[in-house]
């Protein structure tokens, strides 16, 4: 498998997408690295509509290619057609930079392997009871597994509480195509690019809000209760949820681990929102974050998910 990446033409005006030319990938000659689990040879950053487990894109997808062009993409009714179109986004020079610098360079213990260089979706229950969301992926996690939380040690953490929880069906998730499913669950970063030092800049984080926005509007009809993971995400939804209409009360909910919020939609129906500290290493090295404060919240997040509407 091979084929370059579609790079967006330089002189579009700034407010457009583009279509990436249509690309038979199945006839070109196989080059790259084998994935982990399927075999199948892929170059690094992986080309979209390649065949990677879990790819929602096609060669065909639009690429936003600036801050307008993300806002244009993002309105779509199609949830998948949502996930297709971040996988291919390319709106901010440095992270796309970074993210496929990281893909092409490789961590030493992973250099048999492609990565997946691309952003990540989000991923899990389209019509999810509980949303995990967190800050960003990392270089070496969803950036190379191409799946949000899969392959770094705080994605261990997590899906071993998600397991415990009864929100996960594997207590692992090493791998896109490895079986891990979540259930009544979704999970998402606020931005969608691996960012150098885990540090988007205030215009990344503006620039990716919009896929956000979009994704929690698609599924808020379903969704009892948002576990924010870290005050990054915990601030990114609720400026999402006031946007799509929501009541947040200023001055706002405070982050901290175990804070609660309950935040009144329109139609009346009101969605949870959870805290917990982000299962960064910093944290669980630390003991900032153990195994039982964060199985605390996913508990907390199932009864939630499991209540009755109110
Ligand atoms: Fe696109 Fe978000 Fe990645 Fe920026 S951070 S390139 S907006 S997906």
């Amino acid at each position: 498998m091979t084929g370059e990446h579609p790079t967006p033409p330089h002189n579009l005006p700034r407010s457009e997408t583009y279509d990436a030319p249509s690309q038979d990938v199945s006839a070109l000659p196989a080059t790259g690295l084998p994935h982990p689990l399927t075999g199948q040879l892929f170059d690094s950053p992986v080309p979209a509509g390649g065949g990677w487990p879990g790819d929602p894109a096609t060669a065909t997808t639009p690429v936003a290619a600036d801050q307008v062009g993300v806002t244009s993409a993002a309105r779509t009714d199609d949830l998948r057609e949502l996930e297709a179109r971040v996988s291919v986004c390319r709106a901010c020079p440095r992270l796309v930079g970074w993210r496929e610098d990281v893909a092409t360079a490789k961590r030493r213990a992973f250099a048999g392997e492609p990565y997946w260089g691309r952003p990540i979706a989000g991923w899990g229950d389209p019509n999810p009871a509980v949303l995990v969301v967190g800050l960003a992926p990392a270089a070496h996690g969803g950036n190379r597994t191409g799946r949000v939380f899969t392959g770094d040690r705080s994605g261990d953490w997590l899906f071993a509480s998600l397991h415990r929880a009864g929100l996960a069906v594997q207590p692992t998730s090493v791998a896109a195509g490895d079986g891990q499913r979540l259930l009544r669950t979704r999970m998402v970063a606020a931005v969608r690019c691996a960012p150098p030092d885990n540090k988007p800049t205030p215009a990344e984080r503006d620039t990716c809000a919009p896929w956000l926005r979009a994704e929690i509007g698609l599924v808020l009809a379903s969704v009892r209760c948002i576990v924010a993971l870290g005050s990054y995400g915990w601030d990114a939804v609720l400026r999402a949820l006031r946007e799509l209409g929501a009541q947040v009360p200023r001055p706002r909910p405070r982050f901290g681990h175990g804070a609660q919020s309950e935040l009144p939609l329109p139609g009346g129906a009101v969605v949870h929102l959870l805290g917990s500290y982000h299962p960064s290493q910093q944290n669980t090295f630390t003991g900032r974050l153990t195994e039982p404060m964060l199985d605390a919240v996913l508990r907390r997040a199932r009864t939630l998910a499991d209540s009755p509407g109110d």
